[in-house]
């Protein structure tokens, strides 16, 4: 989905034209100059297209050095966004800070679409006009507050949005697509370095995709696979305050356009809960997985004993991804990831028959039949993969299903079909 960041100076009512956008009241409304909070995104949707609206909050405020911090975060949100929603305060005009934010969107030649907020009533609209000496186009005179002008804004936002890309694997074919991902300094460039070698096929930028996505081409083993956004991981992201939030934001994008992760950790440092959120992350986009530890040459017997309790602990419940220990730096094992990788993508995509599948889960009826709480017993009925990356399995059921028995039948299933790498995800249909 396109990315639109929403900027502009603390108080000229982002926020709140973000909740006429959303249609509702979710992001919170602060009066104060100066708050700052996290930044937000949520999923947006007009006139049937969706798009991903990044609110990029109130920014800190010291009267000292605020147009130059303005910018930097400004440069951030812009970096990360397809467009951008810019939005000005009509009633106060343009300040020092907003000609910073200016500057920084002409430099990004990124659609701009300006927001003069709080024309409140059409007395002002002559302001709203004033606004075209920004030179960024047409300013939109808007309401956040009483929804005045929000469709024609709307509108103009869609149409600057890029399509979103054809891009899905089922339709597109050509090499597999891996992400690599990972938390700051695990090793995902390094890594990456190691694989490419002397190779260097830049793909060209992706049309309609964000950030300005650079996927390289990499032949492991004589077959040509494509690395996402690779982009990402060559530019160092200067450490800005707020940096985490757009590698966090690129990570997911990253993952979204990826057929397989290859989460990396670093095995000489505890497993922390940033590891855990990127694996989770793969894991509900329903991507194969494949998990590389790290840094391997700085682990003695020691971390390594640590390690493996870490993992029987924390990282359990992806014990389905398989894991290689390597070390980017002296190449360790890299050769073993395309093994990983391809039994991953084998998994993801694996298609079980209906047979198969109900006279599966006759004998798991057979043999450990749902428990029975109270009078009726209840039953799956029968079950049917929907379809595959990630397997998807749809079990017509009776009566109130334990969610228990649920992730019992769940394991079964893995052990009894495999899906190693891939998540698996089973929906329920009650059956009366
Ligand atoms: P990224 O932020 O995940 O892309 O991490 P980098 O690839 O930039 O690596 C972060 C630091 O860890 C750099 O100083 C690398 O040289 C170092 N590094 C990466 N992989 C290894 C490894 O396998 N062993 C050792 N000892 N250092 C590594």
């Amino acid at each position: 989905k396109p990315v639109l960041a929403v900027v502009g100076r603390p108080n000229v009512g982002k926020s709140q034209l973000v909740n006429r956008i959303l249609g509702r009241r979710e992001a919170v409304v602060q009066d104060l100059p100066g708050v700052t909070r996290d930044r937000v995104s949520y999923d947006a949707n007009w006139n049937g297209r969706e798009f991903v609206i990044v609110d990029t909050g109130g920014w800190a405020s010291d009267a000292e050095g605020m147009a130059a911090q303005i910018a930097e975060q400004a440069e951030l949100a812009i970096g990360a966004a397809d467009a951008v929603l810019f939005v000005v305060d009509a009633t106060v005009g343009t300040t020092d800070e907003d000609e910073a934010v200016v500057r920084v969107l002409r430099r990004s030649k990124k659609p701009v679409v300006l927001a003069a907020n709080k024309v409140d009533d059409q007395r002002l609209e002559a302001e709203a006009s004033g606004l075209w000496n920004l030179g960024l186009g047409e300013p939109f005179a808007v309401s956040a507050l009483h929804g005045r002008g929000s469709g024609d804004l709307l509108d103009a936002v869609i149409a600057a949005l890029p399509e979103a890309p054809a891009e899905t694997f089922e339709e597109t074919g050509g090499p597999r697509r891996i992400a690599i991902v990972g938390k700051p300094n695990v090793g995902k460039s390094s890594l990456l370095n190691k694989l490419t070698g002397q190779q260097r096929s830049v793909v060209d930028n992706v049309a309609g995709t964000t950030v300005d996505p650079v996927d390289e081409l990499v032949e492991l083993g004589g077959e040509v696979y494509r690395f996402i956004d690779t982009a990402g991981l060559r530019r160092r992201v200067k450490e800005a305050s707020g940096h985490e939030y757009y590698a966090s934001l690129r990570t997911q994008q990253a993952i979204e356009r990826a057929e397989v992760c290859v989460v990396v950790i670093d095995a000489a440092e505890s497993i922390s809960d940033q590891d855990l959120k990127i694996l989770t992350m793969a894991e509900e986009a329903g991507k194969a997985m494949v998990v590389a530890y790290n840094k391997w040459d700085l682990t003695d017997d020691e971390r390594r004993r640590y390690l493996t309790r870490e993992i029987e602990r924390d990282v359990q419940a992806f014990a389905w991804a398989p894991t290689v220990n390597i070390s980017a730096l002296t190449g360790r094992n890299v050769d073993k990831l395309k093994k990983a990788i391809d039994a991953s993508l084998a998994g993801w995509e694996t298609r079980v028959t209906t047979g198969q599948l109900n006279a599966f889960l006759g004998r798991i009826a057979a043999a450990h039949p749902h428990p029975v709480r109270s009078g009726k017993q209840p039953r799956i009925l029968f079950g049917t993969q929907a379809q595959n990356c990630p397997p998807t399995f749809v079990l017509f059921t009776s009566g109130q299903m334990d969610p228990q028995y649920l992730r019992f039948v769940e394991r079964r299933l893995r052990e009894e079909f495999g899906f190693v790498g891939s998540p698996v995800v089973v929906q329920l249909r009650a059956r009366e």
